[in-house]
Order: C-alpha cells, then sequence, then structure tokens
C-alpha cells in the first residue's frame, strides 16, 4: 500500500557526550515541546574529527548515555557512529540516514548555538540543509549572530520560525529555538571531577554514579 502521508520529523543530535549532561538532555527537551518532535535519535560521535579525542572511550560514552536516557522517553540511542572505525563527518552520516529513509523523509540534525557558530568549519557544511533541517538549541555564553557577514548570510537564507516547515519539508531550514539557558559543559564537569567536585545538579544521578564506579575524569587536565 502507497503511503502518501509525510513520516513524522526524524530528529538526530550528535555529540561527544564525555560525559552526557543537563545541558544536553534539557535543551532537547523544550525544544521538543517548542517544535513538536516525539523522538529524538541520540547519537555518540566516534572520533570527531575536528576536536581532541574523548577522555572516555565509546563504549563508556554510550553507556552513559543510555544510563542518561533510561527514564526519558524522548530520547533513543542509536550507535552507528561508534561501530564506525573512520572519522565520522556529520555530513556523510546525515547522508547515510537520508540515503535509508528517501527523499521524502522529514530529517533534522540539532545543535547548540556554539556549534551554529563553528559550523563553517565544518566538513562541508553547506551540504547540511540540503540533506536535513538544523534544529538549535541556545547556550550561554555564545552570539546570536554568526561572525562573518557571509555566513549570517547564508543562515539567512535557511532560517524559519514556522515548525510546521520542519515536519512538511524535507530538509533546508534552519530553526532557532527559544530555549532556556544551562550554563554546563562536559569540560565544566570534567574539571570538576578532577578537582573532586561535586556535580549533582549537573547530570544524572546513574551518569554520575557510572563516572565513580569506571574512576573516570580523575586526571583529566587540560582534557
Ligand atoms: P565539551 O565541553 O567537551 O566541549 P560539550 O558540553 O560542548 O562538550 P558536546 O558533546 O560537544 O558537549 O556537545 C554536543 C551537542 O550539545 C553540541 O551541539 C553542543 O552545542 C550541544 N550542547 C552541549 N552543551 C550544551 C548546553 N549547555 N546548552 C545547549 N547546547 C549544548
Amino acid at each position: 500500500m502507497i503511503n502518501d502521508a509525510l513520516a513524522p520529523l526524524l530528529a538526530v543530535y550528535g555529540g561527544t557526550f564525555d560525559p552526557v549532561h543537563y545541558g544536553h538532555l534539557r535543551p532537547v527537551e523544550a525544544l521538543a515541546q517548542l517544535a513538536q518532535l516525539s523522538r529524538v535519535i541520540i547519537m555518540p560521535n566516534n572520533v570527531p574529527p575536528h576536536r581532541p579525542q574523548p577522555v572516555a572511550n565509546s563504549l563508556q560514552r554510550k553507556e552513559m548515555v543510555a544510563l542518561a536516557i533510561a527514564d526519558r522517553p524522548l530520547f533513543e540511542l542509536d550507535e552507528r557512529e561508534l561501530r564506525r572505525s573512520t572519522p565520522s563527518y556529520t555530513v556523510d552520516t546525515l547522508n547515510a540516514i537520508r540515503q535509508e529513509k528517501g527523499a521524502r523523509q522529514p530529517l533534522a540534525f540539532i545543535i547548540g548555538q556554539d556549534s551554529l557558530l563553528t559550523l563553517p568549519q565544518w566538513h562541508q557544511y553547506q551540504r547540511l540543509p540540503q540533506l536535513c533541517h538544523l534544529l538549535v538549541c541556545r547556550r550561554p555564553g555564545y552570539a546570536l549572530t554568526m561572525s562573518q557577514p557571509e555566513h549570517q548570510v547564508w543562515l539567512n537564507q535557511h532560517l524559519t520560525q514556522d515548525i510546521h516547515e520542519l515536519h512538511r519539508r524535507p530538509a533546508g531550514c534552519i530553526y532557532l529555538a527559544d530555549t532556556p539557558l544551562w550554563d554546563i559543559s562536559a569540560t565544566l564537569i570534567r574539571q570538576r571531577l578532577e578537582q573532586h567536585q561535586t556535580c549533582d545538579d549537573l547530570l544524572p544521578p546513574a551518569v554520575a554514579d557510572y563516572i565513580q564506579r569506571q574512576g573516570l575524569y580523575q586526571h583529566t587536565a587540560n582534557a
């Protein structure tokens, strides 16, 4: 039977998650309300090409994400990047998902404002809106406009505030979501843990317990 109705918007959230924290989870939960997302695929990176290597290994980062989302039905873990042995450029991953799901599937990639600002340094970033929408969560301390005028022009060409566009079109829009600010980073958590400071309000208790059991982030100076 041919189904002419569009499939629900598939939203993918990539990151290093070294470790996963409330600054990852809560903005995306708020985004899901604003953009009417019923499910978010959370996808830990294997070897992020534009960043230093993670402190926790792939298995540990995957297990922390699994613990963090165990009581958060919005999220579903996707291990595809962790199974790869080669660097996983976002554009390649999204291209693979696009091939799997077909040209009509509404597809989105979720990023924070800091990632939007550095997007022009990503491999083939201009292909991203051809493959998917970009949904951007706010993050404290990061400018709301691009530093280079030509990048702002590029951004403006794709901006939408109409969430129905995200559900109706397969790709092509950038949505800057007015999500609440959480001033949390994995770097801050690694630094606090190294200094034996608590991180109670920064990440889920199950993740904190796991970090302690594994002895993670005890000596990560400059990581
Ligand atoms: P690190 O401190 O190690 O650089 P991070 O906390 O920025 O890590 P990542 O795993 O690199 O976390 O980020 C994955 C995604 O989550 C990115 O798109 C990033 O912009 C977003 N993100 C991370 N922290 C926040 C936050 N506090 N608010 C909004 N978005 C965030």
